[in-house]
């Protein structure tokens, strides 16, 4: 992205209004332009045609809307179709679009890279390199919107990156992915997956958003969660139990928790009654989630009767619980490799080769 010039499509609805204004235009003008960005998804401001050719060039030379570009497309088997974005400055994310008959969910990233080091995880591999900007969060949409030309109803942030490492960007992609002048998807069908950074939790449960929060619980004590999740260092479980009540009491809504099965770690019996009592009298949800084993990193996925022997007891218990429809096995589909594949390769001059 070009340093000089103004990122437009990380503009919400006021700031675009106040660049209007300093730029000597009709404050009206920025519904169309914001249309044009968010709705209709172009990528030229010369395509704005409702706009005088002046401002169309004042535009185009103080501002970009540049963002993430797909690079590569895998295809499974089942529809679900996985994107190899390159950003503006030559690095690359991960999007996912999968096909439900309730409609279309996109999972995007959030950064790229990751620090969190969870070690079934592909994704921390090679560590942070930075995180996201708001427009090339929204681009992740807007790209496979505009390629495949299907809408997308749910957006999913579980992709690369713990969104909450990137807390105000990603909070400004929300309020901006539903606002009504763009492509107003209502933040109900919103999820943020976090690893639980307990402070950053909190702050947005204050934001007062109505989008749902699942949290990557993986383990049901500490000791065994800090041997899958450095972050268990900093936050123990007990802390992130209460955060996820706060947000239980504060919203009225219910919590997730993922739980990834790995074969001999976290799948016994013993492990299942502790989850049962740690979440307990709890509004919530358990996402079990069979592991997508990644080369190199921890485990094997637990076995199929391991995995339904510890739902049945959950559900004994009274515990909401489901195990996690998989969804494009036949691509790389744990998030995090095809970027991996892409780098070790060599696709495009334009990736990092880090
Ligand atoms: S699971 Fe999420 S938070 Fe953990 S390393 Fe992977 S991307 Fe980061």
């Amino acid at each position: 992205m070009a340093e000089d010039k103004i990122d437009i499509k990380s503009l919400d609805y006021t700031q675009l209004q106040e660049l209007l204004e300093s730029m000597g235009e009709k404050k009206f003008r920025s519904k169309q332009l914001y249309e044009w960005i968010h709705k209709r998804l172009v990528l030229e401001f010369d395509e704005m045609t409702n706009l005088s050719k002046d401002m169309r060039k004042k535009l185009a030379g103080t501002c970009t809307i540049e963002g993430a570009r797909i690079i590569k497309k895998q295809v499974s088997s089942d529809g679900t179709a996985k994107f190899l974005m390159r950003l503006s400055d030559g690095n690359t994310v991960e999007s996912v679009l999968m096909k439900y008959k309730h409609g279309n969910s996109v999972c995007i990233s959030t950064q790229v890279g990751c620090r969190m080091g969870c070690r079934f995880c592909a994704s921390t591999v090679g560590g942070l390199i930075r995180s996201l900007k708001t427009s090339e969060m929204l681009d992740q949409i807007y790209e496979i919107q505009r390629t495949t030309g299907e809408r997308v109803s749910n957006v999913i942030l579980m992709g690369i990156g713990e969104p909450l490492d990137n807390y105000d960007n990603v909070v400004k992609f929300i309020r901006m992915l539903s606002d009504e002048n763009g492509l107003n998807i209502s933040q109900r069908n919103i999820t943020l997956s976090t690893c639980g950074l307990v402070d950053r939790l909190k702050k947005l449960v204050d934001e007062k958003l109505t989008i749902t929060i699942a949290i990557s619980l993986h383990a049901p004590n500490d000791e065994l969660r800090r041997e899958m999740m450095p972050i268990a260092n900093r936050y123990s479980i007990n802390e992130i139990i209460d955060a996820c009540r706060y947000y239980v009491d504060k919203t009225g809504r219910r919590i997730t928790f993922e739980y990834s099965m790995v074969e001999g770690k976290n799948d016994s019996r013993e492990c299942a009654m502790q989850l049962i009592e740690l979440v307990r009298g709890l509004n919530c949800h358990i996402n079990l989630i069979p592991l997508n084993p990644v080369e190199g990193r921890m485990g094997q996925r637990s076995k199929g009767a391991d995995i339904q022997a510890f739902k049945l007891l959950l559900e004994k218990n009274h515990i909401n619980v489901t195990i996690r429809r998989e969804m494009g096995r036949d691509i790389d589909a744990a998030c995090g490799q095809l970027r991996n594949k892409e780098k070790g390769g060599n696709y495009d001059e334009g990736i990092r080769k880090d």
